[in-house]
């Protein structure tokens, strides 16, 4: 029956789309499979090192969705509740540096809008556009940065920008007050710069509380304690998670050898994408792959002794 279904839709002239979906490869579930948390830099004119172009950020996205990932959020992951269809794999975006092309707003007669060739404006569209792609990305933000790092840049709208962020179900993420690279300083400036960071983000949106840490440079402090927790000039600051600056692929969220507080990510120039992709498109069992069920963690057949220890979901080993 399926077979024939294909020179039918032919036949009727409907087209590639529905010849496609009638062919889409089922993936199995493997929710013990990597996943890629992509690290952006700048968004913006002529691609570079640290730099990419608006539109070929669209086409990251395109690339992606058309190989069946989904957006998460960063701490939806870090707390293992990966909500998402059965065969469809969980993506993770960062942004890091706050620079202006990431986010910014352009004035439209009276009002303000999200510019739409910025990196906000683009993934806000590419989601309308594709219902189920969903809408989730972390910002690693400076706010004491020299501009044009400082809060993207333009000072008199920052703190509409984070409230956006914040109400908008996007995360607000620590990346030092101005980009120390932590494992040259003293533990009460390392301290100073995290608590600092915070406390100017909760000036902007009040009560925030970060949870988690991209580390300036991918520098550790001498003391890995130092960043995970403390406090300075009365200002608590806790980070779940600190993610590195590379790396590749990060271990499912149920998986043993999951360490939050060494996650690594992978950078979203064309080389290193185009390397992880192709990675996934053919090694498709290294891929985490949703069962679409949050309460139960599927793994591949004798594979649960790669199971972490917290569990809060059954465990089905698929056969
Ligand atoms: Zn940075």
């Amino acid at each position: 029956m399926r077979a024939v279904l294909p020179a039918v839709v032919l036949g009727l002239g409907l087209g590639a789309a529905m010849l496609a979906s009638a062919q889409a490869p089922t993936r199995e579930a493997n929710e013990l499979g990597r996943v890629m948390i992509l690290e952006y830099h700048k968004i913006d004119n002529p691609e570079g090192r640290w730099t990419r172009t608006p539109e070929n950020f669209r086409r990251d996205l395109q690339r992606l969705w058309e190989r069946g990932y989904r957006l998460v959020a960063l701490n939806d992951y870090l707390d293992g509740k990966i909500a998402l269809p059965a065969g469809t794999t969980p993506l993770i975006l960062t942004f890091d540096d706050s620079s202006p092309g990431q986010f910014r707003y352009v004035q439209r007669g009276s009002d303000w809008v999200i510019d739409p060739e910025c990196g906000l404006g683009i993934l806000e569209a590419f989601a309308r556009e594709h219902p189920g792609f969903g809408r989730a990305a972390t910002f690693y933000v400076l706010p004491g940065a020299n501009p044009p790092n400082r809060l993207f840049n333009q000072p008199e709208l920052a703190t509409r920008k984070l409230q956006y962020l914040a109400s908008q179900g996007y995360e607000i993420g620590n990346h030092s007050l101005w980009h120390a690279e932590l494992g040259r300083y003293s533990e009460s400036v390392v301290r100073e710069q995290l608590a600092g960071a915070q406390e100017w983000v909760q000036r902007h949106v009040p009560g925030y509380r970060f949870r988690s840490l991209a580390l300036p440079m991918g520098s550790y402090p001498k003391e890995l304690g130092w960043a995970v927790s403390g406090e300075a000039k009365g200002m608590r600051y806790k980070h779940d998670a600190i993610l590195m600056v590379a790396g590749g692929a990060a271990p499912s969220p149920h998986a043993r050898n999951f360490d939050p507080n060494r996650l690594p990510r992978i950078q979203a120039v064309e080389r290193d994408l185009d390397h992880w992709i192709t990675h996934f498109d053919r090694n498709p069992g290294d891929r985490y792959v949703s069962d679409g069920d949050a309460s139960t963690i599927t793994v591949a057949t004798g594979s649960t002794g790669k199971l972490g220890a917290v569990r809060t979901a059954r465990v089905i080993e698929r056969r």
